[in-house]
């Protein structure tokens, strides 16, 4: 049986400094200005140092990344390197190329000074310098499963002498789109290694089959009985469908300065709620899975540096995404699965920010609401929209002619001058 290790602690006490990694990682931490870990640092970093299979389960931006980066690289820089050319040591899977991109950076930054070659690989870039690298060897090699599948079919890759395998976002990866890929791809690898899952969400069956991947885990989850950040405020509101641009144009209207990101169902309704948004002369950028690789990762860029404040994403950008600053979170659309509720919530709220999300939920939505509150063991709490306030939102729409407008304006005044009714 997994050894069950829950603990409630908000900060850990020993410093990065104490710990037994190299002085090169402690370096980078120091520049990162990383001081004390965070929970899941402290319960995770103890038990990779020493060899464990680890299963860990944390909320939304609690540092999960350097939670296994930190003792990776640690572990990495003291064994001594194999010289058979094109070894790789480690591969980090990830369900998107966004969040490849990013987890290599933190990687390489935790990194800087250990001498190891960090490398990620995607397709649609250019790739002969990659697989150059490839074939000399790479300590840590962070892609998507399919890509890592395709290197290995190509003989470009090969994992006979992997030492590390990181799955983030576990329950997504051993989940129906890509166990083929990864059951494929452990085919590949040494029996011998060392298997670390992480994640914001596992449910039993995933939990199960987690276990039957690996070696008596350890098994770390930090506060179980709340999935979601407690740095995060959120609330749902009863929306007709035919609505919701108005509401999305008074909110993103209401915050001009602040960053949003904007969660709908489909490619199609992401490009939908764009061109409304753009009609009422509100600039934002759209992200899902239509979008050419150079256009994914410039629009990343643009919402990074805050070029745009809004992105209209779907579920792509829901895991594991850190961007800095994001203020709110908008589920246009209610997710089509529960658990993605927790993670795109939890695009905001990172590290020690704050945040706050509100789902737009129309009739049709209900039972998917249910679900998630199912999910959560609790209820999410209930914005009231006053009919004044509704009108009010339609008003302020520069979608709706002006003399439209006066009419909704005489409509609600009227509404306000009528004797209330007593209630039954
Ligand atoms: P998770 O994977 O748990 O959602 P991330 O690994 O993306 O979270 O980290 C969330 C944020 O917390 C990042 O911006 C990261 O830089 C920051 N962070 C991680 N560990 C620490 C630490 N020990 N001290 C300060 N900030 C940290
Ligand atoms: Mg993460």
């Amino acid at each position: 049986m997994p050894q069950d290790d829950t603990l409630f602690v908000t900060f850990a006490l020993m410093k990065f400094e104490k710990y037994h990694i190299s002085p090169e990682i402690k370096k980078s931490l120091r520049e990162l200005e990383f001081k004390k870990p965070t929970d899941i640092q402290f319960k995770s970093i103890p038990p990779i140092l020493k060899g464990d299979d680890v299963l860990a389960i944390a909320q939304t931006g609690t540092g999960k990344t350097a939670a296994f980066a930190i003792p990776v690289l640690s572990t990495l820089q003291n064994r001594v390197r194999k010289n058979d050319t094109g070894q790789i040591r480690a591969v980090v899977m990830v369900p998107t190329r966004e969040l490849a991109v990013q987890i290599t950076d933190v990687f390489k930054s935790i990194g800087k000074y250990s001498g190891l070659e960090i490398l990620t690989v995607m397709g649609g870039v250019e790739q002969a310098a990659q697989i150059d690298q490839l074939q000399k060897g790479v300590d840590v090699l962070i892609a998507t499963p399919g890509r890592v599948f395709d290197l290995v079919n190509q003989g470009h890759i090969n994992l006979r002498q992997l030492e590390i395998l990181i799955l983030d976002e576990a329950d997504h990866m051993l989940d129906k789109g890509f166990i083929k890929d990864i059951r494929d791809l452990i085919r590949f690898l040494p029996r011998k290694r060392q298997t670390l899952f992480f994640s914001a969400t596992i449910n039993e069956t995933i939990k199960e089959l987690a276990y039957s991947l690996v070696h008596k885990p350890v098994r770390i989850q930090i506060s179980p009985k709340d999935p979601v950040s407690k740095n995060v405020e959120h609330a749902v509101a009863f929306v007709d469908m035919d609505d919701k641009r108005f509401y999305l144009e008074r909110l993103i209207k209401q915050y001009p300065d602040k960053k949003i990101l904007v969660f709908v169902r489909t490619k199609v309704r992401a490009e939908r709620v764009f061109s409304a948004m753009g009609r009422v002369g509100l600039d934002t950028a759209t992200m899902h899975g239509d979008k050419e690789q150079d256009d994914r990762l410039a629009v990343m860029e643009q919402f990074k540096s805050g070029e745009v404040n809004v992105l209209i994403a779907t579920d792509v950008s829901a895991r594991g995404i850190d961007i800095a600053g994001v203020e709110y979170v908008i589920n246009y659309d209610l997710p089509d699965v529960a658990e993605n509720y927790i993670h795109r919530i939890g695009r905001t709220g990172r590290g020690r920010s704050k945040g706050q999300a509100v789902s737009f939920c129309s009739e049709e939505e209900k039972p998917m609401l249910a679900e998630i509150e199912a999910l959560l063991d609790k209820e999410v709490r209930r914005m009231e929209i006053k009919k004044s306030e509704h009108l009010e939102t339609l008003a302020i729409s520069e979608e709706i002619p002006n003399d439209w407008r006066s009419v909704l304006k005489e409509i609600e005044n009227q509404e306000n001058f009528k004797p209330k009714k007593k209630k039954r």
